[in-house]
């Protein structure tokens, strides 16, 4: 359903993606792990190109960029199929949760404004924050306010939520609940690649774990074999650091 093949991406002379091949099915979902500066962060915005990659070809469904000459409309496409949870959240400051989930609606997806709040209801309540959708981002804990961003991520109906580290700036008693409500959409079938240093998240949540270094991606399996019985030394250096 996505494959990615010799994404290359450099500021300036510091190549920060090496040619990375990845591919992710329908339904799956793929957790991005590696020690902080890797490319993880750079390889997840390249798929919606919120940074441009230098070479290479992205393939969604049956639609395909070729990134060394891409077109406005194919940058456009690219990004009706994906939606991004960031880490800060991102949301609009000055519009409630409701609105924040609403607007991605109405300008994405352009359907009428009755629709759109019908649906962002469902989403928000789907999140757990029925009781919240007058609540303004600065009324909200950052745990909520992630679940806002998951919600307003649904709601673009999007084949692909990347999510980057979506609970990295929370604290530790807000991460739970966050991962509580990515788990649950995950059990819906949605596609997802995440980048995360929850080990135990992923090794639950992923159907496939990819592991990277220095800009390529060392090692990917299933979570089992990755976590129990990695093959490449960097992996099991890895693994033996953070757990
Ligand atoms: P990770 O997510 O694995 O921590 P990142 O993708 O955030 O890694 O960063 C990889 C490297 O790319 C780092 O050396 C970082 O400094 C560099 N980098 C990321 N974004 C930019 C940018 N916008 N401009 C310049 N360098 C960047």
């Amino acid at each position: 359903m996505i494959k990615l093949t010799q994404i290359r991406k450099s500021f300036g002379r510091n190549e920060v993606l090496k040619g990375i091949d990845l591919t992710v099915e329908k339904g799956e979902v793929v957790a991005i792990l590696g020690p902080s500066g890797s490319g993880k962060t750079t390889l997840l915005r390249c798929i919606n190109y919120l940074e441009k990659p230098n070479e290479g070809r992205i393939v969604i469904d049956d639609f395909s960029v070729q990134c060394s000459r891409p077109d406005k409309k194919a940058i456009h496409t690219l990004r009706q199929k994906t939606a991004m949870v960031f880490q800060q959240y991102n949301l609009f400051k000055h519009k409630t949760a409701l609105e924040n989930v609403m607007e991605g609606l109405f300008v994405v997806k352009k359907i009428s404004k009755d629709e759109a709040r019908i649906r962002s209801i469902e989403l928000l309540e789907k999140v757990g924050l029925g009781n919240k959708l007058d609540a303004y981002p600065s009324e909200l804990s950052g745990g909520q306010q992630q679940r806002v961003g998951i919600a307003r991520a649904l709601a673009l109906n999007p084949e692909v939520i990347l999510f980057d580290e979506p609970t990295s700036a929370l604290d530790p008693e807000l991460v739970g609940e966050v991962l509580a409500v990515i788990r649950k959409i995950a059990k819906e079938g949605i596609t997802m690649i995440i980048v995360t240093h929850e080990m135990g998240f992923a090794q639950d949540v992923a159907s496939h774990v990819v592991f990277m270094d220095e800009g390529v991606i060392v090692e990917q399996g299933k979570p089992n074999e990755l976590f129990t019985s990695p093959k490449e030394e960097r992996t099991k250096q890895f693994l033996k650091r953070i757990t």
